[in-house]
């Protein structure tokens, strides 16, 4: 059960309300995020709600079935987007991109890969500046320095930040330069993490998909980083672990519909880690786009073959700029529909 509370509520009608929720042996526990003030009452008795909606200082009141409930379009039916200032916004029937290298490697990969996506209508850069390596000695990624250079060029040229964070210490440091977090494949289930990216930032967070992660681990690594206080979250499919070796990973597409379905946060699309191989990250762009993806995130370098991190599967700018055009019109289809 969800109950969304009044702007305005008294703390005696909060009170009245926790009292009725205990009494029908539901287990409440308090919401609050930056944008409303819930009570989630988890427990197995039915009843009708209908003898508690009328309660002072209730605006809404839902049952939810399911484990994770805040992310449920069952009971937020209305889609959440995902505002980053200047006109930028990630939402549901839109389509945003999001492109960069998989590793900040210097000034000069940073300015260029900055005018190839200002060139190509681009806003939004990804990059990793930690970097989750499955070898200790492979490049581990610039650090906090990395990110604010890449901060003060993005900023002067008008670009939003998509950038990983791999331990909760971080989140404080990042916190000024950062647009959207990204928590990894590999921290799906940091619970750890997902809480205090709750609790201690407004910034959105985009939830990767885990290696071996079901959808619906997805949504509950989403509910903890919602019910810690953070409504502000994007989901994205990356490619799973299955038993096939001739790709990387395995992208489900099937996620991409599925996820549109179940949850009402936007739902990314991760083609360069889904498939891993550079010639089948435009087919399978394109695909998700047409799988109802409200965005695309993939790897771009100016020489991929010198990159320093997942080279095999980043497209060059030539390559890049011919898949966002691709993308553009694979979207205009999907809205012709
Ligand atoms: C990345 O985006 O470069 C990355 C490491 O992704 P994932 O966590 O999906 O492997
Ligand atoms: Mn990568």
């Amino acid at each position: 059960m969800i109950i969304q509370f009044e702007q305005d509520i008294k703390e005696s009608q909060k009170e009245a309300i926790i009292n009725r929720i205990k009494g029908l042996k539901y287990k409440p526990t308090e919401v609050k995020t930056q944008k409303g003030d819930y009570l989630i009452g988890i427990g197995k008795r039915n009843f009708d709600i209908r003898s508690i909606g009328h309660m002072d200082g209730i605006k809404d009141i839902h049952i939810v079935s399911e484990d994770y409930k805040l992310v449920s379009k069952k009971w937020k039916v209305k889609a959440t987007t995902i505002d980053l200032g200047d006109g930028i916004v990630i939402e549901d029937g839109g389509f945003q991109i999001m492109a960069g290298p998989c590793s900040i490697e210097g000034e000069d990969q940073i300015r260029k890969t900055i005018a190839h996506l200002k060139e190509n209508g681009v806003s939004i850069m990804r990059g990793g500046v930690f970097k989750p390596r499955s070898s200790p000695y492979a490049f581990r990624g610039m650090g906090i320095e990395g990110l604010e250079l890449w901060y003060q060029l993005a900023k002067e040229a008008g670009i939003k930040i998509v950038t990983e964070v791999m331990q909760v210490s971080q989140i404080e440091e990042m916190d000024p330069y950062v647009d959207i977090y990204q928590v990894g494949a590999r921290n799906t289930q940091n619970f750890n993490l997902l809480d205090e990216l709750g609790k201690n930032t407004d910034k959105p967070v985009m939830i990767k998909r885990g290696i071996s992660g079901t959808i619906d681990e997805l949504l509950y690594s989403a509910e903890y980083v919602f019910s810690a206080g953070n409504e502000r979250l994007l989901l994205c499919e990356r490619g799973i672990r299955t038993y096939e070796k001739a790709t990387r990973n395995t992208m489900d597409l099937n996620a991409v519909a599925v996820l549109k379905e179940k949850t009402h946060l936007p739902v990314i699309a991760d083609p360069s880690h889904g498939i891993g191989i550079r010639d089948f990250v435009e087919p399978i762009a394109l695909a998700s786009i047409m799988a109802g993806a409200d965005g695309v995130i993939y790897e771009t370098h100016e020489k991929p073959e010198e990159a320093y991190s997942d080279g095999q599967q980043t497209l060059n700018f030539p390559e890049s700029a011919k898949l966002i055009d691709r993308m553009k019109k694979t979207f205009a289809l999907r809205e012709s529909f």
